[in-house]
């Protein structure tokens, strides 16, 4: 049985994860629409990392409780 193993298509767009800065394709990136432009992140966990992130910076003085 023949694999017709393609290689990995160089011309998809690659973007940076915006948290860990690893550059990731396109197609498999979170993008995350923020107010003013789109991030994105390699995954769930730098999603989550983004998000509270995300909050700090609009509340910077969360009060606890
Ligand atoms: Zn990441």
């Amino acid at each position: 049985m023949p694999v017709d193993r393609k290689d990995i298509t160089q011309d998809e767009p690659q973007v940076s994860c915006g948290i860990c800065m690893n550059e990731i394709p396109a197609s498999v990136a979170l993008s995350i629409e923020g107010d003013e432009y789109v991030q994105y992140v390699c995954g769930i966990p730098c999603h989550h990392k983004w998000k509270e992130q995300s909050e700090k910076n609009r509340n910077p003085d969360v009060e606890a409780g």
